[in-house]
This record gives C-alpha cells, sequence and structure tokens, in this order.
C-alpha cells in the first residue's frame, strides 16, 4: 500500500483503522481513509455500535452442522424445519444464493453451502470448500436428488462437473438449474423469476 508512507504523521489508532479498512474487498486506502475520518466525526455511538456488530459477527453466528449455512444455533431454520422435503439438496456456493433461492418462494428442499467454488488459478481446491461433505450426507440423509445451482459462469460450472462425477456413483439424481440466467453473473443477483424458472426448469445431467 504505497500512501502508508503518506499517512506515517497520523496518530497510530487512524492509520490502523485506515490499514483494517484497506483490507476489505472493494475498499481501497482512499475510500478507508474517508470512512475512517467519517467515524472519527461521527457521535460516539455509531463507531461503538459497529464495533459491537463486528464482534457479535464472530462471535453469535457460526456455520450450521448440517448444510453450513449461516446460523446462531447449532442448525440452520431451514435445517430445523421439519416441513422441508428431506430428499432434495439444492446446492450453492455462498450463503446469500440461499437467500435468493428462497426469495423464489418455490423451493421446499435442503441446501448444501459449499463456501467457495472450485478454482484452482485462485488456490481453490476441492478440500478448500465443503465438497466432500455433501458425499456424507448424500450417503447418510435420504436424499433422491441433488440440484446443482453454482454460478453460471467458468468456475461454476467447473465446480458443477466435478461434483456431478463424484455424485454419479452415489446413485442419487444430479440435475443442473436451466440456462437463462445471465451467464457470467452471480445467482445472488439473479430476479427471483428468473431464478425460479432456472429451478422449475432443472435438467438431468
Ligand atoms: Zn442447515
Amino acid at each position: 500500500m504505497h500512501q502508508t508512507h503518506d499517512i506515517q504523521i497520523l496518530p497510530a489508532p487512524v492509520i490502523r483503522l485506515i490499514e483494517e479498512l484497506s483490507r476489505l474487498p472493494g475498499v481501497g486506502p482512499k475510500t478507508a481513509s474517508r470512512l475512517t475520518f467519517f467515524l472519527l466525526r461521527a457521535p460516539d455511538e455509531l463507531p461503538r455500535a459497529l464495533a459491537d456488530a463486528l464482534i457479535g459477527l464472530k462471535e453469535q453466528v457460526q456455520l450450521c452442522s448440517r448444510c453450513y449455512f449461516i446460523t446462531q444455533s447449532d442448525l440452520c431454520a431451514i435445517c430445523a424445519n421439519p416441513a422441508r422435503d428431506q430428499r432434495v439438496i439444492c446446492v450453492v456456493e455462498e450463503p446469500l444464493d440461499v437467500v435468493a433461492i428462497e426469495r423464489t418462494g418455490i423451493y421446499r428442499g435442503l441446501y448444501h453451502v459449499l463456501h467457495g467454488r472450485i478454482a484452482p488459478l485462485e488456490g481453490m481446491n476441492r478440500e478448500d470448500i465443503y465438497f466432500d461433505e455433501l458425499l456424507d450426507r448424500v450417503r447418510i440423509e435420504p436424499v433422491d436428488e441433488v440440484i446443482i445451482a453454482t454460478n453460471p459462469n467458468l468456475e461454476g460450472e467447473a465446480t458443477a462437473f466435478h461434483l456431478q462425477r463424484a455424485l454419479a456413483p452415489l446413485g442419487v439424481r444430479v440435475t443442473r438449474l436451466a440456462r437463462g440466467l445471465p451467464t457470467g453473473g452471480d445467482l445472488e443477483w439473479a430476479d427471483p423469476g428468473t431464478l425460479g424458472s432456472a429451478l422449475e426448469g432443472r435438467r438431468e445431467m
């Protein structure tokens, strides 16, 4: 960060916050400085509330022990709901994809959140995501169908291919969302209507 040198005359706590904020995705040194000075001038409650929220995030939120969605207890609200169809698992890359699919209002099954995708160029391999955990679930849970809802881009397709190959010997039906979602886009930004149709029009892999 070449700007660090220029800010050395600032008090250490200010430099520290600028540096910490700069590590967030999409936040460069310039935005980090602007946010830091905003917080410095803001009433005391605001930075305090932000600090509480940040600490609460890691202390009170965990991953569901079954599907790896985010939750405040051992099982997430979806896994803990007996009305959900236990025979279908929809595999997604990120927790926000679950939110996007729930928004369509048509899916009644369970989920499995990979927390990433296979992208060897970025150093993301099968063992870096919750890939084998899905296979374990399919082995022990009464699953009939796995719907692969990874993103419609290169890495998402590659991940879908690896999943399909690993699931095939387990004798479960494997389907993929229908095409029609904006290519290269992320599931979490798809509009509920388009995503709902892609889910309903899913095809065997
Ligand atoms: Zn869960």
